[in-house]
């Protein structure tokens, strides 16, 4: 194992460094169709708020477990707060 990799065996990422798994998860969002995807405005608004937001942990959402980023993106998401922030 390459030493400073971050290997998580569950969510199968062997061999990725977080910032590999980040940039394909950038194209990934970039690609995504405009039926799915939320406008930029709204997807910037979210995810201002997701830096605010004290469940932010390394990117991820420590409710749902999501990349916000990703999460964020999607139409049919919603944030999982109870107090729902976007
Ligand atoms: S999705 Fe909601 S609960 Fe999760 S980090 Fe963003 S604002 Fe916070």
């Amino acid at each position: 194992m390459t030493e400073g990799l971050r290997v998580c065996r569950k969510c199968l990422l062997r061999g990725e460094t977080e910032a590999e798994y980040f940039r394909k998860l950038e194209n990934y969002i970039a690609r995504l169709d405009e039926d799915v995807r939320v406008e930029q405005e709204i997807y910037e608004s979210r995810l201002e708020k997701c830096g605010q937001c004290i469940n932010l942990t390394n990117g991820m959402c420590r409710l749902c477990g999501c990349y916000v980023e990703l999460r964020a993106a999607l139409k049919v998401r919603k944030c999982p707060d109870m107090d729902r922030k976007w």
